[in-house]
């Protein structure tokens, strides 16, 4: 029996760790990326994305003006992100940024509909309202919405699918127009939405005269079975298996449109997911945030059709990413190049790259695979990706980013090292290229529809978070105080129909067996792929669950070369790591004692209380007598260890007391 995610409005967070993210997005993000989508923050990169909607608008407005006496702009390729000459003096009818920049707007206005479900604004909404006009007012008599080829010729659009985003920013314009729609009832948004995707559908498939292409960078294919399941409508989930099943035929779509790149240090048909059909994948590869894009969408087909082959390649690409790719921060992305997925176990600290949307788009597979069926292998990465590789992605104040989440930083080198520039020590205002960012406030704000599922008569919770909310004649309301504790409160309240309640909840890898339910004597229980199953419950309950939280050292598959001899310090779903700051630089000198015990204590250094921890270890050095060579090498090293108590504190607040040396995994001494 499959699960779908509640109706955002009936979820009510009251969580001692997430309103605090949920707030922060609501009342700084979400405010900030306005000023940013219209290139107010002189201190951050240009975004220039309301003023390429603003442009087209300018444009398509002379055309209807003018009519047939009109001139087409006729394309030349300006660069994959066009910038100003004057950079203070932006001319008002010119593209500029990536060629993706739409999408920006779409993920803002996502993350605006989710708030606004849950905290009704009606300033925000009116501010929404007035750029959903401009944006509006872009799209062209058929349907076309991509300011990029509006303003800057039309005659090539849809003739670069690999490179230019087209399809991508339709993807990210339905999800927007989705949630808005969902939040205020307007449809202005969704018609537009509607629009776009019929012309791509009357543009692409395998008919006579049509593009027999697919999206370059996916996610039109998660949307657009989202945008069925919004309107019923069968032509999007037609156009979505469309794109899905067209991936990876052979010869590769993308070549006809223009040979590949020389010099390129990537297959590129891999990196695309394209090397063949997806049915017959076993290995994530290419580029990470397309992959766990790709994938979602076809969980989201093998859901709605039934189709075994597909939901078989998605568990072998589940399996591949998280048994062999994922960083134990639940980062996915091991090299820089092509920002992609690397071989198995090469999972390098200090090169990683880790982008923060690759951990968003592995939730988005999560809870589409759990969708189809509950098994705790899924919700533990979801809620390992939530505490540590997203939250990493962005300060304390909302307003700077990480696009890249290393699990080890030696500022100096990703200043000097050019393998590592992409790393960031500290993170940054805004980006070019800003993916991330908005990503985490879409994500953060529908946080509700990742934690709770239901079937027709089971409620599923992957991830305890506090909330309210009520289910097939039930009030429930939910305690948790993770991530600091383990304890979970379930009240029921019957509102007055007489079904039983059958709750599913999740019981994590990182508790294991270890755990202690009350309160749900009268009800069947058993246990099925780390669920338990409370079924029949009736009238008024009040269910406590203990899951037992302690620190623990792991260590990784010993096919990890780079974690060789090393071990990196968990407690529940938090993963800790060392600073400089309360250690000293150089923390490869540092090695931990794992016989030791973890001691917990609370520290303030954030603004509000954080469970760090201490281990006993030691600073070891060798230092030799006699010079071999030069002096940087000597003979008959001798072993010096000085006794330390390593601090850590969780992952995901790291650099947020300035730029330091960081590390996630520790010697073993
Ligand atoms: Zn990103």
């Amino acid at each position: 029996m499959y699960s779908t995610p509640l109706d955002i409005k009936n979820i009510k967070i009251k969580d001692s760790f997430w309103t605090r993210e949920q707030e922060l997005v609501r009342r700084e993000v979400i405010p900030y990326q306005w000023e940013i989508l219209n290139d107010r923050v002189p201190e951050a990169a240009p975004s220039y994305c309301m003023h390429n909607f603003k442009a087209a608008g300018m444009l398509n407005k002379r055309k209807h003006e003018q009519g047939a006496s009109f001139k087409e702009p006729v394309y030349t390729f300006r660069g994959f992100e066009a910038l100003p000459e004057d950079p203070r003096n932006p001319r008002e009818d010119e593209f500029y940024g990536f060629v993706f920049q739409d999408s920006d707007f779409s993920k803002w206005i996502e993350a605006v509909g989710y708030s606004l479900a849950t905290h009704p604004d009606k300033e925000l909404e009116r501010i929404a309202d007035g750029a959903i006009d401009i944006v509006c007012a872009a799209q062209l008599d058929n349907g076309y919405l991509d300011t990029y080829y509006i303003i800057n010729g039309m005659d090539r659009s849809f003739h670069d699918l690999r490179d230019h985003h087209e399809l991508y920013c339709l993807g990210h314009l339905i999800e927007g127009a989705i949630s808005y729609y969902n939040a205020t009832g307007k449809d202005k948004l969704l018609n537009a939405a509607k629009r776009f995707a019929d012309h791509v559908d009357s543009v692409f498939g395998n008919e006579e005269g049509k593009i027999p292409g697919y999206p370059g960078h996916e996610i039109a294919e998660m949307a657009l079975f989202r945008l069925y399941e919004t309107t019923g409508e069968e032509k999007y989930r037609k156009l979505a298996e469309y794109f899905i099943d067209k991936r990876g035929e052979a010869p590769l779509y993308f070549d006809k449109e223009h040979p590949q790149p020389k010099n390129q240090p990537y297959k590129i048909d891999y990196y695309h997911q394209a090397h063949i059909p997806v049915r017959q994948q076993n290995e994530a590869v290419g580029h990470a945030v397309r992959a766990v894009y790709l994938y979602s969408g076809m969980a989201d087909m093998a859901r709605l059709t039934g189709d075994k082959a597909l939901l078989n390649a998605c568990e072998r690409l589940w399996d591949s990413i998280t048994n062999e790719k994922m960083y134990i921060t639940g980062g996915i992305g091991g090299t820089h190049m092509g920002e992609s997925f690397s071989f198995p176990f090469d999972l390098p600290g200090d090169t990683a790259y880790a982008e923060t949307c690759a951990s968003i788009g592995l939730v988005f597979f999560a809870r589409r695979m759990l969708q189809i069926r509950a098994d705790r292998k899924y919700s533990d990465v979801m809620e390992l990706a939530l505490y540590n590789g997203i939250l990493s992605g962005m300060a304390l104040d909302g307003k700077s980013f990480f696009y890249v989440n290393p699990l080890e930083v030696v500022p100096e080198a990703c200043h000097k090292d050019e393998r590592k520039f992409h790393v960031k020590p500290v993170r940054q205002k805004w980006f070019g290229c800003a993916c991330c960012p908005p990503n985490i406030a879409r994500l953060i704000t529908s946080l509700g529809t990742y934690a709770f599922t239901a079937s027709d008569d089971t409620l599923f919770t992957h991830l305890y978070i506090g909330s309210s909310l009520s289910f097939n004649g039930y009030d429930i309301d939910i305690e948790s105080g993770l991530p600091d504790t383990g304890k979970v409160k379930i009240v029921t309240r019957s509102t007055g129909g007489d079904s039983p309640l059958n709750l599913a909840l999740r019981i994590p890898g990182w508790c294991g067996d270890s755990y202690q339910l009350s309160g749900a004597e009268s009800a069947d229980i058993t246990v099925k792929d780390g669920y338990l199953y409370i079924s029949g419950l009736k009238g008024d309950n009040t269910i406590s669950l203990d899951l037992k939280m302690e620190a623990a050292v792991v260590t990784a598959d010993n096919r990890v070369t780079e974690d060789i001899g090393r071990c990196a310090v968990v407690r529940g779903p938090v993963v800790y790591c060392m600073e400089s700051r309360d250690n000293g630089d150089a923390l490869r000198n540092i090695y931990a004692d794992t016989s030791a015990d973890i001691k917990e204590i609370t520290i303030e250094d954030f603004g509000f209380p954080v469970t760090a921890l201490e281990i006993r270890g030691a600073r070891v050095t060798f230092e030799g007598s006699e010079e071999y060579i030069s002096a940087l090498y000597k003979k008959a090293p001798v072993r010096k260890a000085e006794p330390i108590d390593i601090r850590l504190i969780p992952y995901r607040l790291w650099a947020n007391r300035g730029e330091g040396e960081m590390s996630v995994f520790i010697g073993i001494l």
